[in-house]
């Protein structure tokens, strides 16, 4: 629209009023760069206490005279903060999306590691909920990846999938290699998605109606940010739904050679 705009006033009018035009976009582009500036320094004034918190709350966890039900919280302390500071974390990268400075890092790597890593961190989430967590990972072959940054992907999809099911429900997490592509993918049992809404959910501050009405917490950041790291990898990033039975969100990245 901006542009357009630009253009269609250029065509109309004299020179004193293009460079009025021109002022504003720079001075939108310099309103940008204040709200990225901001929301950089709260993020990471935001990190620090948080490191703290789940520092001493990971020390207390491994406090043998504890009883169980101070564990309990102890736990949840742990799980609220790690919440918390993915949140953070999503903040931070999507002002570097805007502002060009994200980093995705590809080398030859065995990603099978990186998924253990994330879904060991999930095994407390899924007992404190009563969820079963079950895991399905294929040996892989070596890709080109950034692990971090796919462990990232994987991470925010097990933590949706278990914030959405129910207890007693299910969240499976599934990788395989076939056909020249790497398939992830994390199932649940939670309530699904509407088939018209699922595009919405991969742009920025994208949520569902339901989660909107049932006040679930969340930015509608984690999605934008994971498609952004599957496609800096060629990826792709999708789900298959059925309302009221449970989503299955996956990821496809290319094998050597391979094409998604
Ligand atoms: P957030 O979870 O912080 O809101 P995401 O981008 O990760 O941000 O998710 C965006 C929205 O997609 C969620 O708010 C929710 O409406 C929907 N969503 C994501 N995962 C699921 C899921 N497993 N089941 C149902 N809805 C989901």
């Amino acid at each position: 629209g901006e542009r357009l705009d630009y253009e269609a006033r250029l065509a109309r009018s004299g020179p004193n009023e293009v460079l009025a035009v021109v002022r504003d976009v720079t001075q939108q582009k310099q309103l940008e760069r204040m709200k990225q500036d901001f929301v950089s320094a709260v993020s990471h004034e935001l990190r620090t206490p948080l490191v703290g918190i789940m520092g001493f709350a990971e020390l207390l966890l491994e406090d043998a005279r504890l009883d169980p039900e101070s564990l309990e919280f102890v736990q949840l302390i742990r799980e609220s903060g790690l919440r918390l500071k993915n949140m953070v974390d999503n903040l931070l990268d999507t002002n570097r999306l805007e502002s060009g400075r994200f980093e995705v890092n590809r080398r030859r790597v065995d990603l099978t590691p990186t998924l253990r890593d994330v879904a060991a961190a999930f095994r407390g989430v899924a007992q404190l909920s009563g969820i079963a967590f079950e895991q399905h990972l294929e040996p892989l072959p070596l890709l080109l990846a950034d692990p971090d940054r796919v462990g990232q992907v994987v991470g925010n999809l097990l933590s949706n999938a278990f914030k959405f099911t129910p207890k007693n429900g299910r969240v499976t997490l599934r990788a395989r290699a076939r056909g020249g592509r790497l398939r992830l993918e994390v199932e649940d049992t939670g309530p699904g998605i509407p088939p018209e809404q699922t595009d919405r959910l991969f742009q920025r501050y994208g949520r569902t109606r339901s989660a909107l009405e049932r006040g679930i917490g969340g930015t509608g950041l984690g999605l934008y940010i994971s498609k952004a790291i599957v496609e800096a990898h060629d990826g792709h990033i999708g789900v298959n739904s059925v309302p009221g039975k449970g989503s299955c969100f996956y990821v496809e990245l290319p094998l050597e050679g391979g094409r998604v």
